[in-house]
This record gives structure tokens, sequence and C-alpha cells, in this order.
């Protein structure tokens, strides 16, 4: 089924206003299964509004009309939707009892012209408003000589979206063929957008009954696989074949590949091998262990960390020997070792995971640039150091930092 959407209001043709309504209705129509065909703004114009309604009536299965169902002057939906379906507008006395009970609840005298908003176009279903005085209208036949399903709703977005879940969703999916959605969510790190997409969109091109969606983070790419059938089984199954080869051809770039985020797995894998885990952190000032705490049950394997920040606590905390300091720098492949080894040491955890690094904007220099970090791992395994250059700002730059670290932890354990 397809649909159009009309936006009303000439504040939505200035640059003061936008039409946020319709991203929010295009999304819920997508999750059915309903494509978006037409999106129309139209402003207070009663004859405009009769020709885009005729317009849309004759080129979408559903017309969704919002805004200008208020009191005033300018507010004309009813009658231009009228007008186009050639169908008459009838008061209704119920919708008048209530806007008087609305108005004598807050000891207002009703101004007449409030009585519009109890017009109803012939043959609709009232949809009353719980937030706010103007009901919407559903109606579903045929108009025009074709089966069409239309809906008037009010346009201010809490009203709007209140009104289209609790009234208008289930009234759709009864009309709509039974259908299931299956899902997947792959989450990938070490790779730059393009790198991945060059070598996954041979793969996913030849599902063309799967939606691939890549969303490119600073320190992570996000694919979105969804695909539709009328069984979830039928559905789950495609995005599940797509997801297997995408994941033989990325191999251990793809860190998840059911949403959990990087935090989340490395938590997972030190509970299977029953490790635990402590943190030296510079550059990142906390991040690390921000993130691996805000795991529910991170007590299981973190014992703790700290945040070494002056070189005086790289040695007083870590243990890092103050001649290292002094010869190689506090940004260094060997203050990083002595980091991480101290802290395992320190709090007899099975790993010491530590971060070192240039964060900026300022404090770069022409051997050591801003976003130069120096990461390790130690274990009773010895110590892996690796070093990188993260583009971007101090907030990117520390988020990478944090990433890769987290992530030399997940690959240990793999
Ligand atoms: P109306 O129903 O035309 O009286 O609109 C009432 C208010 O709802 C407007 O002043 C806008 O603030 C808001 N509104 C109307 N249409 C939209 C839209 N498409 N997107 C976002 N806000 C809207
Ligand atoms: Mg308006």
């Amino acid at each position: 089924m397809n649909a159009e959407i009309i936006a009303i209001g000439s504040e939505l043709l200035t640059p003061f206003r936008q039409d946020t309504n319709s991203l929010y209705l295009t999304e819920k129509l997508n999750q059915l299964g309903v494509e978006v065909i037409f999106k129309t703004i139209v402003g207070d114009s009663r004859e405009r509004l009769t020709g885009a309604a005729s317009l849309a009536v004759s080129r979408a299965e559903v017309v969704i009309f919002m805004g200008g169902l208020g009191p005033t002057e300018d507010d004309l939906t009813r009658e231009a939707v009228a007008d186009a379906l050639g169908l008459e507008l009838r008061r209704d006395p119920a919708i008048v009892t209530s806007l008087e009970q609305r108005f004598a609840a807050r000891g207002w005298k009703m101004a007449t012209n409030n009585l519009k908003q109890a017009d109803v176009i012939s043959g609709a279903t009232v949809l009353p408003n719980a937030n706010g005085s103007a009901p919407g209208q559903w109606m579903s036949g045929k108009y025009d000589g074709r089966e069409r399903i239309i809906i008037l709703l009010p346009g201010p977005p809490h009203e709007l979206k209140a009104l289209f879940e609790e009234q208008c969703l289930a009234r759709l999916r009864a009309k709509l063929p039974p259908q299931f959605i299956g899902s997947r969510e792959l989450k990938i790190t070490g790779l730059g957008e393009s790198a991945c997409d060059f070598r996954i969109a041979p793969i996913y091109k030849l599902y063309t009954d799967v939606e691939t969606t890549i969303l490119a983070g600073a320190d992570e790419i996000q694919l979105h696989l969804k695909s539709r059938a009328s069984s979830l089984e039928a559905a789950q199954s495609r995005v599940d074949e797509l997801a297997e080869k995408i994941e033989e051809e990325l191999g251990d770039s793809v860190f998840s590949d059911n949403g959990d985020s990087m935090e989340q797995i490395v938590g997972y894998y030190l509970q299977m091998r029953n490790a635990t885990l402590a943190v030296a952190e510079s550059c990142t000032g906390g991040l690390l262990a921000e993130r691996i705490t805000s795991v529910g049950g991170s007590s299981r394997y973190f014992v703790g960390g700290a945040v070494v920040y002056s070189n005086q606590l790289k040695t007083a905390f870590a243990d890092v020997p103050a001649e290292l300091i002094e010869k190689h720098g506090a940004v260094s492949s060997e203050v990083a070792k002595a980091m991480a080894e101290g802290i395992r040491r320190r709090s007899g955890a099975t790993f010491g995971l530590s971060v070192t690094g240039v964060a900026g904007p300022t404090g770069g220099s022409d051997q050591k640039p801003v976003g130069l970090v120096f990461h390790a791992l130690a274990s009773d395994a010895g110590t892996e150091v690796v070093e990188r250059k993260f583009p971007g700002d101090r907030k990117r730059i520390r988020r990478f930092a944090s990433q890769q670290a987290l992530d030399m932890v997940r690959r240990k354990l793999m």
C-alpha cells in the first residue's frame, strides 16, 4: 500500500516552522509496510488545499491530512477535503457537547467559531482528541471510484502522535495484508565506511528484498538489515543469511551481530572466561571506566581503575617509573605498557588496560601530534601495545581511544 502525506499551514512554507509531523508519520507508515510516495505542504488556502486533496486522492491509497483543524478562519482542512470528495459536512452534536464541556471546565465562554471543529465529513468516523479541542477524522471506502483511506489529524505534534498511535495504527493494520519484519543489526569497528561498503556492497546488492542501511559513527559502523515477508521465519531467514555472508567477508571487524555495544561484548567475553579487568587511563579521563560500568552487572568482571592524568599519578598509582616518563614522554608505547602492567599488578586483575595520548586541541608536537594514542593490554601472556593516530576533535579522539582499548580486550578474548 502507498500513501501521501499533506501538511497544512502557511507557516510551514516559511523558514520559521518545519513540517516535522511528516517525518514521524513516514516512519510509522514504513513500519507498517506502507510506502510514502508523496509529501505535500500546502498553505492555508481553501482552493489550493482542495486541489492538493483531489490530486492526492487520485494517486495514493492512503491520504493523511494534518493541521488546519482548529477553530480559526485559516483552518480549512475539513471544508477543503469535503469539497474535494464532493461530500457534505454535518455538525456532530456529541462534539459540540464535548467542546462546551471543555470550555466550561476551564471557566471560559466558548466563542462560536469553535463550533466548526464539530463539523464532520459525511461518512467519517470521529477520532476523539484527548489532548486538544480538534478531533481527527477517519474515512475508508470508495472515493472517486477507488478504494481509499483518508485521515484528518490535528497539527500540534503531541496531539497528532497520540491520535495516530491510539486510534489509527490498529485501524490501518486491519486494512493491510499480514506482514512480518525480520531485522538484524551488525556493528563493525576498525574499518572506514567506504572501505566497508566497498567490500560488502557486492553481497548486499544481491539481496534486493533486504533493506540495508549503513550508519557510520566516529568509531563504529552500524549496518541495519530489514526484510518483510508474509511469515516471520521467511523474513528473518533472509536477513540472517545476508548477515552471515557479511560476517564471513568482514571477519572479526564485526563485533556484534545483535545490536550489542562494544562494552557489552567485552563484558560477555570477560565473564565467559571468568576473567577480570582493571584500567589506567590518561587522555580518556575516565571514559573507558564509564563505558565499562554503563553495563549492568559489570562488577562481576571490572575491578576498577585509575585516572592517572599527571606524570606524578602515573608513578604513584600505576607504578610507572619516573625515569621512563622522563626518557620517552607520557605519551609513548613504553609508558602505555608500564601503565597496563602496573595497574594489573596493583589490582590483581587478569587484564590491565591502559590509554595514553594527545587528545588536543593543544599539546601536540611534530613527533607527538594531536590524535596520537597508545593503548596497552597486559596479561600473564605478556603485554601488547597498539599505536593509533585518530582524526577529529578532542571528543572524537577520546571516543576512538576508548573504543580501540575495548576492542583490544575483545580481540584478545575472542
Ligand atoms: P493547526 O492544526 O494548523 O492549527 O496547527 C497547530 C500547530 O501545530 C501549528 O502552529 C504548528 O505549531 C503545529 N504544526 C502544524 N502542522 C505541523 C507539522 N506538519 N509539523 C510540525 N508542527 C506542525
Ligand atoms: Mg494552521
